[in-house]
């Protein structure tokens, strides 16, 4: 299954993702993540992204086009969740190009919706663990120890692009060059909107309504064609 979660920064797409690879068996590939992980290292692709990604700016598509397929190419066969890529047209143009030529398409777009003063409070509340990339909320999704990662015990930190001033920008950059993405995925027939303000574990039930539903799908269709 390929799947891609779409939605605002801050809307729940990582922690859902998370969740929808353990459950699926799939691989969750975050641009955001490996952006991250580019930049602890010290790489050429880390040090280019470094000043857009601190100022709420996009990193540009073709560095991150690049860096996409390469995760795509190493991806498990059972497949895998996209988060935070595509986020330009472009991006997403050249996705279709490269799935289509490989007769793999995206079986399902997930769009979570949710209330901008709702974003803006799961923003400022989110702390992640440094070491493993686990993701906390301050109060909604606490960690079993204050400020400390359930996996590790490594302390946790917030990013620094959860800034306020840099959130706005991030918020401007989600509505200007990644929502067009809503009406691309709508047209193609492959858009699933989720109500995403409720809490964790009820936006987790809906998405796997919709996947399930998929899924079952599917497999009356490859039985008719038996
Ligand atoms: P995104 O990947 O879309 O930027 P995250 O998954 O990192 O968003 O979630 C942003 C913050 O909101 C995190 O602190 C996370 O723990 C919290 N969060 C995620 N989903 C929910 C939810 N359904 N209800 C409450 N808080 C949530
Ligand atoms: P995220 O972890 O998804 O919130 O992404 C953090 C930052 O990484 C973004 O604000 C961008 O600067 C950069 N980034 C992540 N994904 C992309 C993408 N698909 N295209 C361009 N920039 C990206």
């Amino acid at each position: 299954m390929r799947i891609v979660l779409l939605g605002s920064p801050g809307a729940g797409k990582g922690t859902q993702c998370k969740r929808l690879a353990r459950q699926y068996g799939l691989a969750h590939l975050s641009s955001g993540d490996i952006l991250r992980q580019e930049r602890a290292q010290g790489t050429e692709l880390g040090r280019k992204a470094q000043k857009f990604m601190d100022s709420g700016a996009l990193v540009s598509d073709d560095l991150i086009i690049a860096m996409m397929k390469k995760a795509i190419d190493q991806a498990p066969k059972a497949g895998y969740v996209l988060d935070g890529f595509p986020r330009t047209s472009n991006q997403a143009i050249e996705l279709n190009k490269v799935l289509t030529a490989a007769d793999v398409p995206i079986d399902a777009v997930i769009n979570l919706t949710v209330d901008d003063a709702i974003i803006t409070d799961r923003m400022s509340g989110r702390r992640t663990c440094p070491a493993c990339g686990a993701v906390y909320h301050i109060r909604n999704l606490k960690p079993k120890k204050d400020g400390v990662c359930d996996h590790d015990g490594t302390v946790l930190v917030q990013r620094p692009d959860d800034d306020l001033e840099v959130v706005k920008k991030r918020l401007a950059t989600y509505q200007e060059q990644t929502t067009p993405l809503i009406g691309y995925y709508q047209r193609q027939g492959i858009l699933h909107e989720i109500d995403a303000n409720g809490g964790a574990d009820v936006v987790d039930q809906v998405i796997r309504q919709v996947l399930d539903g998929l899924l079952v799908g599917r497999r009356s269709v490859a039985r008719a064609q038996r």
